[in-house]
């Protein structure tokens, strides 16, 4: 057994895993990349990520919503496309590729930041990046688009007191509802953090599932509000990676 690459930049050495399963793409930032990002590889240029939906399309998959993983059996050609935290250039750089190709994804929308920043990420010296704002979310879901809450204020909620956990989970979910008249279905946990009570938060509020961090793809028995997923970014330089990419592509030489 072949370990498998930290991320996803292309289906090569998925292409067998993502047939046993509903696997869950992270995508973050589409477009160029400003001056001073941090996390440079969660910049994926609008031709990389066009290529990596026509690259998916030509190996049989098609694209899904998150619900899928609860099919009692779940499709081997299916994959669901999600972005975290809504950013500006998802609607500039995204769109028209997802428009093009047919491409169906989940934007996870932090329901109290709509149209502001990343400032979470200010603390640890992240670029300045424009969140979508109410119309652009608009224009999103005209175009047949799903959206899903990311909480309020994107927050660790494993910190929070069970009644600020409540009011992340419940508040994001209604007020995203109101505002944009749509079933809002999917929740995403910020950081990936959760603990078993706010899972079972997120159950309680009527979300049919919840996203992760966790690395894998999904099965008929995987819980659907602890979902894994497959972060998408440029190839890694680090030397393992090389390495590892070399040995995807000599299996599939000889195993064709
Ligand atoms: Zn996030």
């Amino acid at each position: 057994m072949l370990d498998f690459p930290e991320y996803y930049s292309g289906i090569r050495p998925f292409k067998q895993l993502f047939r046993k399963g509903l696997p869950i793409l992270t995508y973050h930032k589409i477009g160029p990349r400003p001056r001073g990002a941090r996390l440079k590889g969660l910049y994926l240029s609008e031709r990389t990520f066009r290529n990596h939906l026509k690259e998916l399309k030509n190996n049989g998959f098609c694209f899904a919503s998150p619900e899928d993983a609860r099919l009692v059996r779940v499709p081997n050609d299916r994959v669901v496309i999600t972005f975290d935290d809504a950013y500006e250039n998802v609607f500039r750089y995204a769109l028209d590729a997802l428009k093009e190709e047919k491409g169906k994804a989940v934007l996870f929308v932090i329901a109290g930041m709509i149209g502001q920043t990343n400032t979470w990420d200010a603390a640890l010296g992240e670029a300045e990046e424009r969140l979508m704002d109410e119309v652009q979310i608009r224009e999103w879901l005209q175009e047949g688009q799903l959206i899903g809450s990311h909480t309020l204020s994107h927050s660790h909620l494993s910190r929070l007191s069970p009644e600020e956990v409540k009011n992340e989970v419940y508040r994001s979910k209604a007020l995203l509802e109101d505002k944009f008249g749509v079933p809002v279905n999917h929740f995403c946990y910020p950081y990936g953090d959760l603990s078993p009570a706010v899972v079972e938060c997120v159950r309680e509020a009527g979300y049919q599932t919840a996203c992760t961090v966790e690395r894998g793809v999904n099965f008929a028995g995987t819980d659907p509000w602890m979902l894994k997923r497959w972060t998408a970014r440029y190839p890694s330089r680090k030397l393992k990676n090389y390495w590892l990419r070399f040995r995807w592509l000599l299996r599939d030489i000889f195993q064709g």
